[in-house]
């Protein structure tokens, strides 16, 4: 009785679907319901870390005959959003070309709010929750100073107990809405990123709009073009199902 029963409910949700012919391939992909960006757009003279965001959009070819224009752009990996590679902290470790695309599409999101009063993220934060495989987003709600000198000013950050705790229990990807994921204030060293990259953790900077996804099933991508370099802008999104 009961069998028959899964069997009928699994004939309607084909037939409403309509465009699937297999349950398995209905179950893997189910219809996106919205995309959320989580990045901030790249504009000319944007800045994003103090004295380290250089921006520069140029026409490289004006307009001829048949319509096209030539553009260009020159700027520092570290501007808007964007991820590091663990090349950003040891001069042996892979560079943005060498991701793998699995590290950096559909991960599912977790969400991580500062505690209130606090200024740093430590393990306390995320104990009980299961980080595995998924993209761990540290909400500073930094983001709506983005572009003001307060963006900088005294922001939040991950302790490296913090790091050591997402690296352990395999995070694949941490993020944080705020000028840097270490201590802006202490650039004496940079804990954080060395735990994260040097366990083939993505560290994704200056992320915005992370409240937008709360109690939604939301899967992140991040993907820059593969360039070899230490960091580079991502068009980082969230897909919601
Ligand atoms: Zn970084």
């Amino acid at each position: 009785m009961m069998f028959g029963r899964i069997i009928t409910f699994t004939i309607i949700l084909l037939t409403e679907t309509g465009m699937f012919c297999g349950a398995a391939l209905a179950t893997t992909l189910p219809p996106v319901k919205e995309y959320i960006e989580l990045n901030h757009p790249l504009h000319e003279n944007m800045t994003t870390y103090p004295g380290l965001s250089e921006v520069e959009l140029y026409t490289r070819l004006e307009r001829g005959k048949n319509g096209a224009i030539i553009d260009g752009i020159k700027l520092l990996g570290i501007s808007g959003t964007y991820i590091d590679a663990p090349f950003h902290a040891d001069p042996h470790g892979k560079k943005i070309s060498d991701y793998d695309l699995r590290q950096l599409v559909n991960l599912p999101v977790v969400i991580v709010r500062l505690p209130p009063g606090e200024k740093i993220f430590f393990s306390s934060a995320f104990q009980g929750k299961n980080v595995a495989g998924k993209a761990v987003l540290l909400m500073t709600g930094r983001d709506r100073l983005f572009g003001t000198e307060a963006y900088s000013d005294n922001p939040p950050y991950l302790s490296a107990e913090g790091a050591k705790w997402l690296a352990k229990n395999h995070a694949a990807l941490v993020g944080i809405d705020s000028v840097l994921i270490d201590n802006y204030n202490d650039a004496s060293s940079i804990p954080a990123h060395d735990i994260l990259l040097k366990n083939n953790v993505v560290v994704a900077e200056d992320m915005t709009n992370i409240g937008s996804l709360m109690g939604k099933n939301a899967y992140l991508t991040a993907v820059p073009p593969r360039v070899p370099m230490a960091s580079f802008p991502a068009r980082i999104f969230a897909a919601v199902y």
